[in-house]
């Protein structure tokens, strides 16, 4: 603690953001308050955002405040009888630029990760379910991480879907584009040769 209490203030907002400790949140802090114009513009940046950009109450993606539900959810030309489901909305704007996907979203906002006190609880599960149940939702594509964590919360949504007339997929495992056989690691390798596809 640095005996100024707005700075002490800043840190721990800054620590609050995803991905960010202690350290680094003491590091942009000092970077902030060391002149020039990058706190000023953060500051406006953030007005901007604020005022403008809000998370769509159906889907969770960001979308303008005069937009909500987003356009992924009102678009008269995507699928809506198939839901990709991502664990934070900033994983939607990736699906996207993938050029596969024309179905629509649900950002559950978090993943399963008992360890720093993520339970079920903080997921949203019960408007995926409300969902399936409106929106005539036939498949729902289950897009979250292949680590522990994402494998948990794969599963646990599986299990929250089960009974409702709806199909449920997850992406395929495989190789990363444009890497050799020989860069992979076993795990993944494993999966891969699991889900083979058939060329002929
Ligand atoms: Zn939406």
């Amino acid at each position: 603690l640095t005996g100024l209490p707005a700075l002490n203030r800043l840190v721990a907002s800054l620590g609050r953001l995803p991905g960010v400790g202690r350290r680094s949140a003491e590091r942009m802090a000092q970077k902030l308050i060391g002149g020039g114009d990058l706190i000023d513009e953060l500051v406006n940046a953030l007005q901007q955002v604020r005022d403008t950009v809000t998370g769509c109450s159906r889907c969770g993606a960001a979308t303008s405040v005069n937009e909500n539900p987003c356009r992924f959810c009102t678009s008269g030309v995507r699928d809506e009888t198939l839901v990709c489901v991502v664990e934070d909305p900033a994983d939607i704007p990736l699906i996207e630029s993938s050029g596969g996907f024309k179905g629509r979203y649900h950002a559950l906002m978090g993943r399963l990760a008992p360890s720093r006190g993520e339970g079920p609880a903080s997921l949203r599960v019960a408007s995926l379910i409300e969902r399936v149940r409106a929106e005539g939702i036939r498949e729902v594509l289950l897009a979250l991480g292949t680590d522990v964590e994402g494998e948990a919360t794969s599963s646990y949504v599986c299990e929250r879907l089960q009974g409702l007339p709806v199909r449920i997929s997850r992406l395929a495992y495989g190789l990363p584009a444009g890497s050799a056989v020989r860069f992979s690691d076993p795990l993944t390798l494993a999966r891969a040769i699991k889900g083979r596809q058939p060329l002929s």
